[in-house]
């Protein structure tokens, strides 16, 4: 069942289109473009029939394991079902066909609504106003950290230090250092939480912003997060909140309440749309009022009569990406929030939390669970805390693909030893919790009877254990035959 490379399927002579024949003059290329500019050889480009190139390529994308074939239990992704309806609305004419560059009285409806959306997301976080410009959720860490960064040199304080957990996402000490701030990482107590005492050796008048995610990676909720609130303001620092857990939150808290000055969102995690494989997101970031003057440019406004761009905001850090974001994305998030209305959000984070809460007590007599405590929309059990026939947690996740389960998130957060991250989402039915439960009891029983199971797998994809290291660093993307017969 080996795919041959489209290459390899390759038949000179071969058509997947037909034209009409051409009813204007012909002209010699070398009459339109300067000769200098124009190939010399043919492009190489393989030929095929219709039938064939349609079956290569949907034989190619059923080899794909996505959320619309496979549970998809990677935590702190997400991956949630995005209702198909989404899709249909987001690729309406209106919204599909109109370009950037068009004046604004002629887009009058996308403007609406990117400042719905924006209402929507204050509402739901608590936050005074809100840009949708940046494309990720990283992107929008960073936007922050700009903020946070002109605020201070507006105010003339020399801060250029943020704290991190160690529990915390990649991205924030990235995006901190990125900003040109110093990083200093806060430990965390034995419950998962933040270290008070920690903290408040390391909360000093340098310290410009704590960056914390609420649940945290491992999927508990901040116990002392008013206390750690009140430390980082009594000392002049924001509180910065990683929302890409948000999908725990929803119509239960608003961030505002707990005293969050500034955060980013995930549409494309807890909003809905495809995302995974470096697809389009939207990272938007939402300020409290003192950090409100620094939001990226422009804004959407509404006026008397109609909504505008306003460029006119001299303390803006500037455009953060080109043109408004990802809007695509936006439109999905505006679908996916009006569809479900105020009971509906709060749903999705009840039936989020019941899922972990109830796949964690499935799961943890067959695995380690290092931070015992209800969780949130997410738990995180260890694979490798003793170590059985040598089993690591790479060959559990991998001996999952042959259940026909994406694997969990592996060996993140850092503080866990051989993590297995588990974020089941709201979407999925008991039935589906119990088969991948099921599954997983059955490959801790193997890990000791046969654990070479575990060792050669997977055996029942299409493609076997890669070597994904050597597969990064010795990228083979040009195709080394010849397409002369
Ligand atoms: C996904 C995620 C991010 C980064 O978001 P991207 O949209 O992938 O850039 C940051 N923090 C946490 C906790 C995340 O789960």
């Amino acid at each position: 069942m080996r795919e041959p490379l489209i290459f390899e399927i390759n038949k000179k002579g071969r058509k997947g289109y037909s034209l009409p024949e051409c009813d204007v003059e012909e002209k010699e290329l070398k009459r339109l473009i300067p000769e200098e500019y124009l190939r010399k050889s043919g492009l190489g480009l393989p030929e095929a029939s219709e039938l064939d190139l349609v079956r290569h390529f949907t034989r190619l994308s059923q080899k794909n394991v996505s959320i619309d074939t496979n549970f998809y239990p990677l935590g702190s992704c997400t991956m949630k079902y995005n209702p198909k309806v989404n899709e249909d609305i987001a690729h309406l004419s209106g919204f599909a066909e109109v370009h950037p560059y068009q004046s604004q009285n002629t887009v009058q409806g996308i403007l609406q609504l990117l400042y719905e959306v924006e209402k929507l997301l204050c509402e739901i976080s608590g936050m005074d106003k809100v840009s949708l410009q940046p494309a990720a959720g990283a992107h929008g860490e960073l936007t922050s950290m700009m903020m946070i960064k002109a605020y201070y040199e507006d105010k003339k304080e020399k801060r250029d230090t943020v704290l991190i957990p160690d529990s915390a996402h990649g991205t924030n000490p990235a995006s901190s250092h990125f900003c040109g701030f110093r990083v200093v990482e806060v430990k965390s107590n034995r419950y998962g939480g933040v270290d008070l005492n920690d903290l408040i050796k390391k909360m000093d008048a340098k310290v410009a912003a704590l960056m914390l995610t609420i649940p945290n990676t491992l999927g508990l909720f901040e116990k002392n997060i008013l206390n750690i609130s009140e430390i980082v303001h009594n000392k002049g620092s924001f509180l910065y909140m990683d929302g890409a857990n948000l999908n725990a939150l929803l119509g239960i808290v608003k961030p505002s309440d707990f005293g969050i000055d500034i955060m980013h969102f995930n549409l494309h995690k807890t909003f809905s749309t495809p995302h995974g494989g470096g697809g389009p997101g939207s990272g938007p970031v939402g300020a409290k009022e003192e950090l409100v003057p620094y939001l990226p440019i422009p804004t959407v406004e509404k006026g008397e009569e109609n909504y505008y761009f306003d460029y006119n905001r001299p303390k803006s850090i500037g455009k953060v990406r080109s043109f408004y974001g990802n809007v695509e994305v936006i439109i999905k998030a505006y679908c996916y929030i009006r569809s479900l209305g105020k009971e509906g959000l709060k749903k999705v984070s009840h039936n989020a939390i019941l899922n972990a809460n109830y796949l964690m007590k499935r799961l943890k007599r067959s695995f380690y669970l290092p931070y015992e405590q209800p969780c949130m929309h997410e738990f995180v059990l260890s694979g490798e805390n003793e170590k059985i026939n040598n089993i690591r947690t790479l060959d559990i996740a991998k001996r999952l693909l042959d259940f026909g389960f994406h694997p969990p998130t592996i060996y993140f957060p850092l503080i866990v030893k051989g993590a297995l991250m588990i974020e089941p989402t709201e979407t999925e039915s008991k039935e589906t919790l119990d088969a991948f439960a099921s599954a997983l009891i059955y490959i801790a029983k193997e890990m000791r009877e046969k654990p070479h199971l575990l060792k050669n797998a997977p055996q029942e994809t299409s493609v076997f254990r890669l070597d994904e290291v050597k597969a990064a660093k010795e990228l083979k993307l040009k195709w080394q035959g010849t397409l002369d017969e």
